[in-house]
């Protein structure tokens, strides 16, 4: 079995809205009780998470939002977009899921572990440089591709984001940098409106984004088939040092908020395919950090076979390789063509 860490801590609880909102603690709750089950229980290795300090978050965003942020632990209930609130404990637990994404790359870029999971709250990806967005404070994933580079020496990150939503935080932060590669699938238009095919990177940054927008209606098969005939040979062309994957189970059948398919063997045959990318490139060093999902049984069961897919103990043989084969070639096949076309002067694409 691999040795997969998970970073998980009460504290993540402590972001709550004063009203009904789907982004709340309850998603971490029934994911706290998943990791008590018998099968799942003693089988990962804690990793304590840490604050993430001002300087760690100001490789992403700017002082005067960090500091806008951390004033909202003086008053009881702010909201900084419409979408996006903030308690008195909102700064800290914004602070301590940067710092738990940061605390899991340590470790496995340490190799103490061979891969990880960070179950944070709040998410990150829509986050801007300055400002607060879809329920997102600090751009979790940024900081921690940031940081990799930075005190790791890691060369090139590859950041796969397939939360429903597109990651316009994370693609804004290295929109014009080689160093940092963000791949995308997401449902268009869609909330944040960004992520067209045609949006590719700029300057040096040109072909290392990769965005794949998609009506609603891509489920397990066509979400493998455009993971391996898009992410797949880019990401081995790429030769990342480290993975990061800002892991949205709101692509969930159920999930209240999308419009995509996908089941709980459908997330554990695409972690799957990252890892067996990610071995051939970067001895499969993939940090895996939690983003978006509302449906709280299925951010479960989904959670639950992606830490039995890292650990070794479902898919151990490899891909399913039924799943890519049943894509419906009419839902995704003009979506693919388009892509590689984009990314064909950047990238070797069949
Ligand atoms: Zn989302």
């Amino acid at each position: 079995m691999a040795k997969t860490g998970i970073v998980r801590d009460v504290r993540y609880l402590d972001h709550q809205a004063n009203t009904y909102h789907p982004e709340s603690h309850h998603r971490l709750e029934v994911i706290h009780q998943m990791l008590q089950e018998p099968g799942m229980k003693g089988n990962y290795v804690e990793i304590p998470p840490r604050l993430a300090t001002r300087e760690e978050l100001e490789l992403i965003h700017l002082p005067r939002y960090v500091q806008l942020v951390s004033a909202t632990a003086e008053r009881d209930y702010a909201m900084l977009d419409p979408d996006t609130y903030a308690c008195a404990k909102s700064y800290e637990t914004a602070r301590l899921a940067a710092g738990g994404v940061l605390a899991a790359v340590d470790q496995v870029v340490a190799g103490n572990v061979d891969n990880a999971f960070a179950f944070i709250r709040p998410p990150g990806h829509h986050a801007e440089s300055s400002r607060a967005m879809g329920f997102c404070l600090f751009n979790n994933v940024a900081v921690a591709a940031a940081y990799a580079l930075l005190a790791h020496k890691v060369q090139r990150a590859l950041i796969i984001d397939w939360d429903l939503h597109h990651g316009n935080g994370t693609q804004h932060s290295f929109y014009e940098r080689a160093d940092v590669l963000y791949f995308s699938t997401h449902q268009f238009p869609y909330y944040p409106g960004t992520g067209y095919v045609n949006e590719v990177g700029n300057g040096s940054g040109q072909g290392f984004t990769v965005n794949v927008p998609l009506a609603p209606g891509p489920g397990d098969g066509e979400y493998a088939a455009i993971f391996e005939e898009i992410l797949e040979p880019i990401s081995l062309e790429y030769k990342p040092g480290l993975v990061l994957v800002s892991a949205g189970f709101d692509i969930y059948y159920q999930d209240p908020l999308g419009g995509m398919q996908v089941t709980p063997a459908g997330f554990a045959n695409l972690a799957r395919i990252v890892l067996e990318f990610a071995e051939k490139t970067c001895g499969g060093k993939v940090v895996f950090l939690l983003e978006g999902g509302y449906h709280l049984e299925g951010l479960r069961d989904s959670a639950r076979e992606v830490l039995k897919t890292l650990r070794g103990e479902i898919l151990a043989g490899g891909r399913d390789p039924s799943l890519c084969k049943s894509a419906d070639q009419q839902m995704v096949g003009p979506i693919i063509r388009k892509v590689k076309e984009a990314q064909k002067p950047f990238w070797r694409l069949r």
